[in-house]
């Protein structure tokens, strides 16, 4: 272990885990992160207040409509009666344009949200960072079980697709998304983690474990949103490119790949995994070896023009929703109090 004596150490590890040695892409990316997991922060904060204000009985506070996006099934179920319908229902409406952004932006540029944005990829990521200060020589997976356990995620977004998008008609999602378990299903939500149960608190420590033990283990493995993203970002029009010419094989790149992605053997990085991190571009030794295209041109995104562009898509899409008067759910004081009520007299009796 590095480091000879507890403020050494701490700074060691902290340099180790935070990219500060890196360059200013890579900390304005770190900065982007750092700031999107504190307003995650303050949103469950801020729902915590509304929750405690539904239990007083008195005015509620203000719910933050930003919750929305921690409902995955209720955003799918939304696009679904969207995409089926136009319509766009008002019980969590935020959750599917939040949806609507960050599959914009995987689209745009790839697994962006994974890379830039998501709280769970950014806790990932400093988990990875602290693995490799501490064992700097740790093995991944081998290749075929690593790429067993990659297709659990596709096989969890099947089954969730199937249910939504084939076996639901449209009047069956519309009454899943006018159904009481769906209006409160923020509250529920809320609780798994208030009230944690033994089992929960022991799944959500071993993923903890699992994440520190193999990098990126819930994102890589078992998260349906990337593999989603994944997806998307497959058939996006921009793509990391290797020059041969320019190339001196070094190798860097691929040392530095979060997601061990082998970018110095191929022309083109085409990977579902890839979360746009810029970390082989920013690594990258030689002029014009490596660098960020729009597919079929000459046009050059450079990674100082990611962060802006990150904003600019989700800024847009949740902005438009916020002009359309699409943010704010449209459930009511009264049916938060009674349904909580009803919620807890059966959660707590048991
Ligand atoms: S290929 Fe480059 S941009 Fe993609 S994940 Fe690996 S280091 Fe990040
Ligand atoms: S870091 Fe650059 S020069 Fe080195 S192998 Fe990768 S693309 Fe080639």
């Amino acid at each position: 272990m590095k480091g000879h004596g507890p403020r050494s150490f701490l700074g060691a590890l902290l340099s180790a885990t935070l990219p500060l040695k890196e360059k200013t892409a890579q900390r304005r990316r770190f900065a982007v992160q750092a700031v999107f997991l504190a307003l995650t922060l303050s949103i469950g904060y801020a729902f915590f207040v509304f929750v405690a204000s539904i239990q007083e009985g008195g005015e509620l506070s203000r719910r933050p409509p930003g919750v929305d996006g921690f409902l995955p099934i209720s955003s799918l179920m939304s696009l679904r009666l969207w995409a089926a319908s136009g319509e766009i229902h008002r019980a969590h409406p935020a959750g599917l344009f939040i949806l609507l952004a960050i599959i914009a932006m995987s689209f745009v540029i790839g697994k962006s949200f994974c890379g830039w944005l998501c709280p769970f990829g950014f806790v990932s990521e400093l988990l990875y960072r602290a693995r490799k200060y501490f064992s700097p020589s740790f093995k991944r997976p081998a290749g075929w079980a690593d790429y067993a356990l990659s297709v659990l995620k596709y096989l969890i977004l099947a089954f969730f697709t199937y249910i939504i998008f084939f076996a639901m008609n449209t009047a069956a999602v519309r009454s899943f998304l006018d159904g009481d378990y769906n209006k409160i299903s923020d509250i529920r939500m809320f609780y798994f983690f208030a009230r944690i149960t033994p089992l929960a608190a022991f799944i959500t420590g071993t993923l903890f474990l699992l994440t520190y033990f193999v990098p990126y283990f819930w994102c890589r493995y078992l998260c349906p949103y990337g593999a989603l993203l994944g997806l998307f970002s497959l058939a996006g029009p921009v793509k990391i490119k290797r020059d041969a010419g320019a190339c001196t094989n070094c190798g860097h790149c691929a040392e530095i790949c979060p997601q061990a992605i082998p970018v110095n053997k191929t022309a083109t990085v085409f990977s579902d995994e890839c979360t746009s991190c810029a970390l082989c571009l920013d690594v990258c030794p030689a002029p014009g070896a490596l660098e960020m295209r729009l597919r079929g041109t000459a046009l050059r995104i450079k990674t100082a023009a990611l962060p802006p562009l990150v904003a600019f898509i989700f800024c847009l899409i949740t902005g438009l929703a916020m002009l359309g008067g699409y943010w704010k759910s449209n459930i009511s004081a009264d049916d938060y109090r009674r349904l909580t009520a009803e919620y807890d007299s059966v959660d707590l009796a048991r």
